[in-house]
């Protein structure tokens, strides 16, 4: 039989995965698409593995049952199924002593005669399935000598090579540096939008996930919890439980993890606001002061990140300007701070009600830290106030290493002229 354009390419029904004795994940259902790049994401020995072993007939389900292409799993032979679907698994393989084209030509063998000899066709597959995990160049070079990131991306045209409608792969980019890790996703992702392809893989890191995937499974507590775009599925809560998360926040705006810090150095207040103060909170948070900020608008970058550091975030409506009973809050939180940073935030007629703020810090004496070349006009510093301005803030955070209240700072920018 043969796959309609709507019919699911696998179809996992009331599958339960897991080894003699010992269930690991029940009672699961999906179906997956042609083209559609599904991340199976939970914490380590969620069951992501048993249940790409399972797909992939490595392992006998516990009940129920896989569906490939309409038809059963275990009715499908093993070159059927290799025509079908091709397994990149993590375990670390004995290089063997081929070239790398050799290797990979060791994918055909579901198309070759039962000699295994290569013909025109399976030459040319090879060099495309190489070619499309940007590996032509490797094509000559032992199997043996190659890095972690080549020899992932090896294995990648091995599978592809077997011209599959499927590929599994477990954990792809666990060994891989950045540069590595990026390529072989973005690899994966024109896989499913160039080939039609059906990628199910096992990853690591949320965030990629999030930018790559078109479904997302959340695994955990012997279940998938969700089976849904990465846009509904990762919400703060849902990753925070995914992974038990209590030092970190996922953000589904920043399409990334913030990690709050110890908290245990002291409070900064942070005069922040139009993307200003993001980085200032990461690097406060970092050297592990508690943050509180404002008066920042709902809808700025400002108001996600410090949210999801923890901290205390003083915030008004999308484009409402800033009111008094905002900035009184603001100037309650300050009160309670041992330090005030201004980001240096662009000054204009929404957010102008915020220098009532650094004026009200300047007026306490508050020790304040400030990112600008000059302050803005209208502020009153007085004899004795010493407001210190970075034009740099990782000079403003180097400061901050060797900072002790109470004491002078040591200096890296310029104080600020005093009024007699
Ligand atoms: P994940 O890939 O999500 O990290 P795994 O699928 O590897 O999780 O493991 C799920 C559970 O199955 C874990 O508790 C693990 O210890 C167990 N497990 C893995 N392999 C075997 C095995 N061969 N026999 C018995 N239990 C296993």
């Amino acid at each position: 039989m043969s796959a309609t354009i709507d019919q699911p390419v696998i179809e996992a029904c009331d599958l339960s995965v897991g080894y003699k004795n010992r269930p690991v994940a029940r009672h699961l259902n999906f179906s997956c698409h042609a083209g559609q790049f599904i991340s199976l994401l939970g914490p380590n020995g969620a069951g992501k593995t048993t249940l790409l072993r399972t797909l992939s007939r490595h392992l006998p389900p516990q009940g129920g049952g896989v569906r490939v292409q309409g038809r059963s799993l275990e009715s499908l032979s093993a070159m059927e199924l290799a025509r079908i679907m091709a397994v990149v698994l993590t375990d670390k393989i004995a290089p063997p002593l081929f070239t790398v084209f050799e290797f990979v030509a060791l994918g055909r063998y579901p198309h070759t005669d039962y000699l295994g000899r290569l013909g025109t066709r399976d030459r040319v597959a090879v060099t495309s399935s190489l070619a499309a995990v940007h590996a032509l160049d490797l094509a000559n070079r032992p199997f043996a000598d190659l890095s972690d990131g080549e020899r992932q991306k090896v294995l990648m045209a091995r599978a592809l090579a077997q011209d599959p409608r499927v590929l599994l792969l477990d954990e792809p980019t666990i060994h891989l540096d950045l540069k590595h890790r990026v390529e072989v996703m973005a690899i994966l992702r024109d896989l499913c939008r160039n080939k039609g392809i059906t990628v199910i893989a096992s990853l690591h890191d949320v965030d990629i996930a999030a930018k790559v995937s078109d479904r997302v499974a959340l695994i955990r507590d012997g279940g998938i919890v969700a089976w849904d775009t990465p846009e509904t599925a990762l919400s703060r809560q849902a990753v925070t439980a995914l992974y038990d998360f209590d030092k970190a926040e996922f953000n589904r705006h920043l399409g990334g993890i913030e990690l709050r810090g110890a908290g245990d150095r002291g409070r900064a207040f942070v005069v922040g606001g139009m993307g200003s103060g993001a980085l200032i909170y990461r690097m406060l948070t970092k050297k592990g002061f508690t943050i509180a900020t404002g008066v920042v608008h709902e809808n700025d970058l400002d108001c996600f990140v410090a949210r999801s550091l923890g901290a205390e975030c003083v915030a008004v409506g999308p484009m409402e300007p800033i009111d008094n009973a905002a900035v009184d809050r603001a100037k309650t939180l300050l009160a309670a701070c041992d330090l005030v940073v201004d980001c240096g935030f662009p000054v204009g007629p929404v957010n102008e009600a915020n220098l009532a703020l650094m004026q009200a810090a300047l007026e306490r004496g508050a020790t304040m830290l400030s990112l600008r070349d000059g302050l803005p006009p209208g502020l009153r510093v007085n004899k004795g106030d010493t407001p210190v301005l970075f034009t740099d803030a990782g000079h403003l955070i180097e400061a901050l290493e060797t900072f002790q209240f109470h004491r002078p700072l040591p200096v890296h920018g310029e104080e600020v002229q005093c009024i007699p």
